[in-house]
């Protein structure tokens, strides 16, 4: 057994436009080291400083402790165990925001290290292949209006999409974040559109980006496009009504998606049994991790729902994603920030091997733990130095 004898938390961050939507900008990688000087990284989709000062704050008491504390000296093949009382010391703080976000970066990396320890594949540590390819789709995302019309952002939009389809992408989902720019009927045109751009063939998700404060509303759309055949409907409402979503997700023709900014498999729970959701779209970098992850698509199961990650990070959260995937029968797409379709220089430059894509999908990852190592030039020149 080799134990946990390091902790690191590396802030990186490439230049941004903040009034961007980018969360591929900035990450926080947690970098575990073992006696024997095998490495496991994560990441949290969460405020880097921030994160990192939940990694080494001090133990201000017994519910609030600083991670690195907790994780020197402990193995970590006992991936659940740590888990647990990584949450039980900082439930204090943590519960279902930032500290969770901390917890699922941490977690990622022990299983990254655990997998290089034993000479597998992560899928393998949560119970191996239930899924011979991994299937990702990709987003196209124009970026904010910035006084723009809506022609021009459906012309971005279709250029994203050539470059999605001539990547190998079979599945693909428009951001139609078009705010007051378009009526509610105009925005049914828009996603008709949509559907021609990516063709007859291509799965096609849409993101709504918190479009609607009355279900109905939502529902008059989501009617309208019926014939697009939309394999789900994503931040229909705002990300907290639950009521809202149950309504809409009864009545609607197309699934409901939500949750992506969830921690914690309660929170999606409530999702679950209030909100009736049809798609869970938790992030691994938010919602505690892979261990996290698998108890909510177990949850989801139970309750006929599907779970599709959320995913705008680096290529840390793309490979835990593709190894959850594997490992999880009810996960039909993961979201993935393709660097071939969005240009994000931590996404493009952080990590390597990028995995290829065939006809839509790729292969079940070989290498040991996540199969990514960190590209040392990318960390040295995307470093935040203060
Ligand atoms: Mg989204």
């Amino acid at each position: 057994m080799s134990t946990i004898a390091d902790v690191e938390a590396i802030p990186l961050r490439a230049p941004r436009d903040p009034s961007d939507l980018d969360s591929s900008s900035e990450t926080i990688v947690v970098r575990l080291t073992d006696d024997e000087g095998r490495t496991g990284i994560g990441e949290a989709d969460a405020p880097a400083l921030a994160v990192r000062e939940l990694v080494f704050m001090e133990d201000a008491h017994a519910w609030s402790r600083g991670l690195r504390g907790l994780l020197l000296g402990r193995d970590p093949f006992e991936r659940e165990a740590l888990w647990h009382d990584l949450a039980a010391a900082t439930i204090y703080h943590g519960r279902r925001g930032l500290g969770v976000h901390a917890l699922s970066a941490v977690d990622v990396a022990v299983h990254d290290l655990a997998g290089k320890q034993l000479g597998r594949p992560v899928y393998q540590l949560l119970g191996g292949a239930r899924q011979e390819r991994i299937r990702p789709y990709a987003t196209l995302w124009p970026g904010p209006v910035g006084g723009r019309t809506v022609g021009e952002l459906m012309d971005a939009i279709g250029a994203l999409c050539e470059r999605a389809l001539s990547a190998g992408f079979t599945a693909v989902k428009m951001e139609a974040f078009f705010g007051d720019l378009v009526s509610d009927r105009e925005l049914a045109r828009c996603i008709r559109e949509g559907r021609k751009l990516v063709g007859d063939e291509a799965a096609f998700m849409v993101d709504f980006g918190y479009r609607w404060r009355d279900w109905r509303d939502a529902l008059s759309v989501l009617v309208a496009i019926e014939d697009s055949d939309v394999f789900f409907a994503e931040a229909t409402l705002r990300h907290d009504d639950l009521a809202g979503h149950a309504k809409l997700a009864a009545r609607s023709p197309i699934r409901i998606g939500a949750a992506e900014m969830a921690a914690t498999a309660e929170e999606c729970r409530e999702w679950l049994e209030h909100g009736q959701v049809d798609v869970l779209q938790p992030d691994v970098g938010r919602c505690g991790g892979l261990t996290e992850l698998r108890r909510i698509a177990e949850l989801a199961a139970w309750a006929g729902a599907i779970v599709v990650p959320h995913h705008w990070k680096t290529g840390i959260s793309a490979a835990a994603a593709a190894h959850f995937q594997a490992a999880t029968p009810n996960v039909p797409y993961i979201e993935l920030l393709s660097p071939v379709v969005f240009d994000s220089p931590l996404r493009a430059e952080l990590t390597r091997p990028e995995p290829e894509l065939d006809e839509g999908t790729m292969p079940l990852p070989t290498a040991p733990g996540l199969g990514i190592e960190l590209v040392e030039e990318a960390v040295e020149r995307y470093a935040v130095r203060e």
